[in-house]
């Protein structure tokens, strides 16, 4: 099983991108999309996605790189600011190996809060859709 190979077009984040797919979208500009998980680990858990299609972090053109951490930690502030939380992970996984299940490369942002149980990573439920717009709203609003 290779880290590397083709871009599928098809892949869920990439339908996303075209508008073939609902999001709770937070944020978009011209080379990078945030949107809320729809099968959240823990309230608040979002992703951000740089536009240009690339599978993970080692396709990921260089010039590219910086735009998007540095959109992670915009979001990371207003996650905190916007939903308080104790504290936040952030993770991103390359191939199937590493626990990757969409080929389209992406940044997760997870709020932990104290107490509060996380699901394993592709372990949580289907979140409701009103529920993540309203997360996407606050974060949204504290970018
Ligand atoms: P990966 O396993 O590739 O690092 O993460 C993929 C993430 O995408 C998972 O956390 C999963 O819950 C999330 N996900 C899967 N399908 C959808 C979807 O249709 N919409 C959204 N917003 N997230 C999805």
């Amino acid at each position: 099983m290779s880290i590397h190979g083709p871009y599928d077009p098809d892949n869920i984040f990439a339908k996303i991108l075209r508008g073939e797919m609902p999001c709770a979208k937070i944020y978009e500009d011209s080379h990078i999309i945030s949107f809320m998980d729809a099968f959240p680990q823990s309230k608040g858990h979002c992703l951000v996605l740089p536009k240009a299609p690339s599978r993970n972090l080692l396709e990921t053109a260089p010039k590219d790189i910086g735009r998007l951490f540095g959109t992670v930690q915009r979001h990371v502030i207003a996650v905190k600011k916007a939903l308080k939380p104790d504290g936040v992970i952030v993770t991103q996984f390359n191939g199937e190996a590493a626990g990757q299940t969409v080929f389209h490369t992406h940044v997760h942002i997870i709020p932990r809060f104290d107490g509060a149980a996380m699901s394993k990573h592709t372990g949580g439920q289907v979140a409701d859709i009103n529920a993540l717009e309203i997360l996407a709203a606050k974060i949204r609003t504290a970018l």
